[in-house]
Order: structure tokens, then C-alpha cells, then sequence
């Protein structure tokens, strides 16, 4: 059987970033950046003021104490109409620009109005000792230059990226688009989770819960709602899966007599890469390729049970989402965290239980919790992490230190 490590490099050696699309800067939020973006514009487009004051000519605060006439108010949005020389002030607003002649601003704080007969506006006197020229002023072009790169082919566009984009001016740029992810959660014991389970039915909590995962990891999901375990059915939902970009389907790989999705998925020609991990839990996982024309599309059977089909998401859907959409084949954080108690681990295959990391002053610990198995959903909701315990016998003590994966994000 696979280890982990050998599943994923035979994932990421199949994940491979979509086109790019042009994408509106509404939509673009998380994306891939596919272009290098020049401003159009300098910013800031004038010399500007960074605080509300009085803008000057430096030398005249030489003495660190002045009296000068107030010759006009500029706020943001205006443009001065005069040219400060000597002896004369503009009180300027935040953000406006620096009329002529000025090289410095003097902060509001450090001044006061006086009526003045030959001046409608008055005198401002103004205390500021070691007053030099550029104080409290951004100087046009001072963050990038008309025609200056602002962002390369590759930027992740967070909100600060989308800000700068406005900046510059564009309503659209091209981008990696989001991965499509198809879900379809199979078994003929599944209903919706809106209705109430019959005699051995159960409600379909994967499908729901997947949707949510994919659009948390950046994708898009398309639900396609319970497909029972059933050839024919199981082909035509698959099939209508296989548009995406990745299909998910839940249940129906392990070894049951109606686990009919790996048979299924070869008729229609998808290509089987591997079949079972050895991992807990998740034991299950098939991961299979379908070859198009224009692109492989990756399609991952997580196993039915709710906490597998979490964790094989978020350990190999997760990084081939990342991957396809330009950002590398990046799996969930990990860090070193002390056990805050003792764990018994027992068996051949690696264990992902459930946890709570928690990062104190002292640095940080994780707490096993207490977990009922791979049905056991309300227990992994308790905790924000798996805590990783290599195969084998082994009890870990208290303090010790195991690698952990965040979940919480
Ligand atoms: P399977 O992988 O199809 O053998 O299913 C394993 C277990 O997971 C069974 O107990 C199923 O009833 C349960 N299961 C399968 N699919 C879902 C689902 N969509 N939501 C919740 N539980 C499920
Ligand atoms: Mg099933």
C-alpha cells in the first residue's frame, strides 16, 4: 500500500495550473495573478500633504517660530491657486496636493489663527523648531512611477492586491480561474439533509460539508447531489462530473459489494493512479486521471465515512486545488506542537487525530481529543487540527512534540 508521501507526489505529478482567463477584480479575490501589471498613473499623482496643517517654505520656521499669512484652504479633491513664497501659509488638508513654492507642512497642532486686517483667512503663527524641506510630504510618484511594474505574473491577489489594482486603475485582469470541483456523495442509504432519515437511511452530510471545504480552499464547488449506488446512475452522475475540473465523489470505494465507483469510473475511462493510502483514516482513497483533450481532469474517491472524507480532502484535494490554480501543490500548515497528554498509537498505518492546537506564551501544545472513529464528525468539530503519529506501537508522552496540521484557517 501507498505511503501518504508516495499518494501526493503521485497527485502533484498531475496537478497542473488551468489556463488563465481574463476576471473581473470583483471576482479575482484569492486568484493568481497571469500578467505583469504596469501603472498607468503616479502615485501619488502630486506631492501631496500626509497630515492637515500648514504647508511652507521650510526656512521660514528657521527660528522654530512663525507668523504667516494664510493665503488659501485646499482640501483633498482641490488643487491650489496660489504659489507660497516667504512670510505666507496654505492650510492644506490631508492628502491635497502641495501648492507651489511650499516644501514642507507644518502639523495643525502646532499652530493658531489670528485675525488679521490685510488677510480675510488671518495669520497663522506656527511653532515648529527643526523643521526641514519634504517634512509631512509624499513626493509625486513616491510609491510607483507611470509605466513601473506594481505586480508580476504569479502575485497572489489578497485584498491588499485588489486595493492596489484599483489603484492603477484596472476593472479586470488575467488570472488563473478558480478550480471547478464537482461533488457527488454517493449511497442508496443517503437522503438530503433537509429530511429526516427513514429506517436505515442517514442524512448526506458529506456533500454539504465538501462544497464548503472546496470553496474554503479557493475553489468553486458543483454540487451534484446524492447518486445512488447504482451503475447506470452512478455513470450518468459521474459523467455530468467529469465536465469539472476535479470530481469528488464520496462513498462507494471501499470493498463492499456496492461500492460500484471504481468500476464505474473505468468504464468511463477515467485512469486509476492509485487505490488506498496507508493512512487512518481514509484507508480507501482512489485517486484516477481522466486524459482530454485539453486538460487532465483529477478525480479523487474520498471514502463515505464523514471525518475520512474530510481529512483525504483537506491532505490531497486541498494541494491539488492549490496547484491548479497556480499556487504550487500546497498541503494544510504544519507546525511542532508538545502533547499536553499521553498518546497511545497503535497500528501499521500513520494516524491524523483529531486535536487542539493552542499557541501559548510557552510555545505551542496540542491536545489530543476524543474521537468515536472515521463517523465520528461532532468529535472532529472539537478540535482545529490533526496531530500526525507516525505507523507503529509507540506510547508518546506528555510534552513530547508531534507535527501537527491546522485546519482552521
Ligand atoms: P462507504 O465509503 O460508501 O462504504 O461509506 C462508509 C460509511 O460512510 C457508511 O457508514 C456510510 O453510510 C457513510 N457515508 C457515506 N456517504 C456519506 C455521506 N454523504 N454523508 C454521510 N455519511 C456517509
Ligand atoms: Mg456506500
Amino acid at each position: 500500500m501507498l505511503t501518504v508521501s508516495e499518494a501526493l507526489a503521485l497527485v502533484a505529478q498531475r496537478a497542473h495550473n488551468r489556463p488563465a482567463a481574463e476576471v473581473l477584480l470583483a471576482d479575482a479575490l484569492g486568484l493568481v495573478l497571469a500578467e505583469d501589471v504596469a501603472a498607468d498613473v503616479d502615485s501619488p499623482p502630486h506631492d501631496k500633504s500626509i497630515v492637515d496643517g500648514y504647508a511652507v517654505v521650510a526656512s521660514d520656521l528657521a527660528e522654530g517660530d512663525a507668523r504667516l499669512t494664510i493665503l488659501e484652504e485646499i482640501v483633498a479633491g482641490n488643487v491650489p491657486s496660489r504659489q507660497v513664497t516667504s512670510g505666507t501659509t496654505t492650510r492644506i488638508m490631508t492628502g491635497a496636493p502641495l501648492p507651489g513654492g511650499a516644501d514642507a507642512v507644518v502639523m495643525i497642532e502646532r499652530s493658531e489663527v489670528f485675525p488679521s486686517p490685510a488677510a480675510p483667512l488671518g495669520e497663522a503663527r506656527l511653532q515648529a523648531t527643526g523643521l526641514t524641506a519634504g517634512q509631512n510630504i509624499l513626493l509625486r510618484g513616491a510609491s510607483f512611477r507611470q509605466g513601473e511594474v506594481v505586480l508580476r505574473t504569479g502575485a497572489v491577489l489578497r485584498p491588499i492586491e485588489i486595493g492596489l489594482l484599483c489603484e492603477v486603475g484596472r476593472v479586470a485582469v488575467r488570472a488563473i480561474a478558480k478550480p471547478n470541483v464537482a461533488i457527488l456523495a454517493t449511497g442508496n442509504e443517503l437522503v438530503p439533509h433537509g429530511e429526516l432519515p427513514g429506517p436505515g437511511q442517514i442524512r448526506n452530510s458529506n456533500g454539504p460539508m465538501l462544497a464548503a471545504a472546496v470553496r474554503r480552499a479557493g475553489g468553486e464547488p458543483i454540487e451534484l447531489g446524492i447518486g445512488r449506488d447504482d451503475r447506470d446512475e452512478l455513470r450518468r452522475a459521474i459523467q455530468a462530473g467529469l465536465s469539472a475540473d476535479v470530481l469528488v465523489v464520496s462513498g462507494g470505494v471501499s470493498a463492499g459489494v456496492l461500492d460500484l465507483a471504481p468500476e464505474v469510473l473505468a468504464e468511463l475511462g477515467v485512469e486509476r493512479v492509485f487505490h488506498k493510502v496507508r493512512i487512518k483514516p481514509g484507508k480507501p482513497l482512489w485517486f484516477g486521471v481522466l486524459k482530454t483533450a485539453h486538460a487532465a481532469k483529477l478525480v479523487f474517491g474520498l471514502p463515505g465515512n464523514p471525518v475520512s472524507s474530510f481529512v483525504c480532502f483537506e491532505l490531497f484535494v486541498r494541494p491539488a486545488m492549490a496547484a491548479l490554480a497556480g499556487r504550487g501543490f500546497a498541503g494544510l500548515t504544519t507546525c511542532q506542537a508538545a502533547l499536553t497528554k499521553p498518546f497511545v498509537h497503535r497500528g501499521e498505518r500513520p494516524t491524523y487525530h483529531p486535536a487542539l492546537l493552542r499557541h501559548t506564551k510557552a510555545g505551542s501544545t496540542v491536545e489530543p481529543i476524543v474521537w468515536r472513529g472515521s463517523a465520528d464528525l461532532r468529535g472532529l468539530s472539537a478540535g482545529n487540527s490533526l496531530a500526525h503519529f507516525p505507523a507503529g506501537d509507540r506510547t508518546f508522552t506528555a510534552g513530547e512534540k508531534v507535527e501537527v496540521f491546522v485546519l482552521d484557517l
